[in-house]
């Protein structure tokens, strides 16, 4: 199915979900757990979720005692190493209360770009979505290096909704929607809804966002939108507290329509 509407998120069986580095680290480690009720309340009335969350380096930075995110490629992954274990050990620990049961899926570009490796991941996600675990997918950072990186965890995301077939992409962040400039600046308004193949003429996209501990900003969540939608996954950009809202189909965010005629028969097929 492909939605139409925000209305028709409520309905939707299958939904990618993903959180940048800056609103689930440092001070804004306790909106896992507002993410998580989120999450696990569209889990128990049947949804298929998939999380996609950046923030293993954000996070292993007070445990390293580094003053911000390391800038060179052998100590991002090194922080990566240990973020990741203490991000899914959060978000473990708070699934615990809805006995919801996580799976950590680490994947490098080329996984998802090679046939073999990229039906394994379907496979191995589609199993764990029958089996009622909910995914939590973060980039292999200790083995990505510059040059083969997905470049940021926006496009991994849309990736990974293109990968399993999914009818909605959220995409939460700081920044409650996309603006026609950037939001701090006078005059700024909220983009509600962006129809397939519209360019975006005269809207200024920025980077967005608490600098210095992600990657992402309004320009990659395009890029991601726009990848997703050509898929035939509808796409809803708004911030992380706002996640509850947006599952129950409230009109928050800025919403891309999918291409009517993108769903792909990938998913379909037997797997090789
Ligand atoms: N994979 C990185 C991390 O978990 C973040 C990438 C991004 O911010 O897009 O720290």
């Amino acid at each position: 199915m492909t939605l139409a509407t925000r209305d028709e998120i409520p309905a939707a069986t299958r939904i990618v979900v993903k959180v940048g580095s800056s609103s689930i680290s440092g001070d804004n480690a306790e909106q896992i757990g507002l993410l998580v009720d989120a999450l696990a309340t569209a889990h128990a009335r049947g949804a298929e979720i998939v999380l996609v969350s950046s923030g293993a380096i954000a996070t292993a930075i007070p445990f390293l005692s580094l003053d911000g995110r390391p800038t060179d490629l052998a100590t991002q992954q090194a922080a990566a190493a240990v973020g990741q274990n203490v991000l899914m050990w959060r978000y473990q620990t708070s699934l615990d209360r809805y006995g919801v049961l996580a799976g950590q899926v680490l994947l490098t570009a080329g996984d998802l770009e090679n046939a073999t490796p990229r039906s394994n991941a379907q496979r191995a996600m589609d199993r764990l979505l029958a089996l009622r675990i909910l995914p939590i997918v973060n980039e292999n950072d200790t083995v990505a290096t510059h040059e083969i990186r997905f470049g940021d965890n926006d496009r991994l995301a849309a990736l990974v909704a293109e990968l399993i077939g999914a009818e909605l992409l959220v995409l939460l962040s700081d920044v409650d929607a996309l603006y026609t400039k950037p939001p701090y600046l006078d005059g700024a308004r909220r983009i509600d809804h962006v129809a397939h193949g519209d360019e975006l003429a005269g809207v200024e996209i920025g980077s967005v966002g608490r600098a210095g501990v992600g990657t992402g900003g309004a320009e990659t969540k395009v890029s991601a939108a726009r990848i997703a939608a050509d898929a035939g996954t509808a796409v809803l950009i708004t911030a992380t507290p706002l996640v509850a809202e947006a599952l129950a189909g409230h009109d928050v965010g800025t919403w891309f329509d999918a291409a009517s005629e993108g769903r792909t028969a990938e998913h379909d097929a037997p797997l090789a």
